[in-house]
């Protein structure tokens, strides 16, 4: 199981404890609750990027996906789409 998918679990566990209202959630007063620091599904230790590196990341991001479209493209099958021994 994956770092997310046990994120995921512990979201929506807490839904699940406050009868799957987001608003109770957010404002859960049990801070001695073990999930308490995870209840939003996310990792609280993560930092946050700051805007210059974030933008940086999505222009290279943009750039990647653009030449690997170009390199990607579909070409038809130049001998049709029968396939052979049947
Ligand atoms: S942090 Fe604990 S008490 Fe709060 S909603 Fe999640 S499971 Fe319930």
């Amino acid at each position: 199981m994956t770092k997310t998918q046990i994120l995921k679990l512990i979201r929506a566990h807490c839904l699940d404890c406050c009868c799957n209202s987001i608003k109770e959630v957010q404002e859960c007063p049990i801070v001695s609750c073990a999930l308490h620091d995870l209840r939003f599904g996310k990792d609280p230790s993560r930092k946050k990027m700051n805007p210059e590196d974030a933008k940086t990341l999505g222009e290279r991001l943009h750039k990647a996906r653009t030449e690997n479209k170009r390199t990607h493209t579909r070409t038809k099958n130049p001998a049709g789409s029968k396939l052979k021994g049947g």
